[in-house]
């Protein structure tokens, strides 16, 4: 797997090299920034998996930092975990407004920072696919097409329902990773649905019937929920 890089803005030295130095340690390819301004460009330069960023810095604060970065359609979606020393929680607030994903306040463990961390992450890579509109999935033997509405199983065009679709569309955009029924519910049948925990189970077989031949692609992950194979990994 490739190793995720993460930028760190942090003005105190004994701060920077202790985070620097374990997340080295954990696999992530580390990049550092002491000022506010310089640590904007190199997040807009070096688009990293994530950014670890310190609210008080020189040059420009982590506010305003998180504000441009929201506003820039490319750096949109970077995961922001912001650490804040004491007695900022009022700015945390607006941090959080302005679209940090999570904030940790200082003083904190490595080891804390790195859970927070990877739960950023992976909240990201549970968004929406962001290559395209992801709107079109293709897999070998399989296309999902939401915005058409159309299904096709070798070349089959198959008929699927709304919520069938949206269900087999929302598993098949994160191939690979296992999907708690509770958010298939959520994500894919929609809020407003009133919908008992097991009528995903219901779906799931209808589409499994339809998806015939492919249908080995649905994987149920006992007492979990399900599983879209993607052959090509
Ligand atoms: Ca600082």
């Amino acid at each position: 797997m490739k190793r995720q890089k993460i930028l760190v803005v942090e003005d105190e030295p004994d701060i920077l090299e202790v985070l620097e130095y374990n997340l080295s340690r954990e696999g992530y390819r580390v990049l550092t920034a002491r000022d506010g301004e310089v640590g904007l460009k190199q997040a807009r330069s070096e688009l990293p998996d994530a950014l670890v960023l310190d609210l008080m810095l020189p040059g420009m604060d982590g506010l305003e930092i998180c504000r441009r970065l929201r506003a820039d359609e490319v750096t949109r979606a970077l995961p922001i975990l912001m650490v804040t020393a004491k007695g900022e929680e009022a700015d945390v607030v607006v941090g959080l407004g302005l679209g940090a994903d999570d904030y940790i306040p200082k003083p904190f463990s490595p080891r804390e920072l790195i859970a927070r961390l990877r739960a950023v992450l992976r909240r990201a890579q549970a968004a929406p696919s962001r290559n395209g509109d992801g709107d079109r999935l293709e897999f070998s033997g399989l296309v999902i097409d939401r915005a058409r509405h159309e299904v096709v199983v070798r070349g089959e065009p198959v008929t699927f329902t709304p919520t069938e679709l949206r269900l087999l569309h929302f598993l098949a955009a994160h191939p690979g990773r296992v999907l708690t029924r509770d958010q298939l519910l959520s994500r894919a049948i929609g809020e407003h649905a009133v919908v008992l925990d097991r009528n995903v189970d219901v779906h799931v077989r209808s589409i499994r019937k339809k998806l015939g031949e492919e249908r080995e692609r649905l994987e149920t992950v006992r007492g979990v929920g399900y599983r879209f194979r993607d052959d090509r990994e």
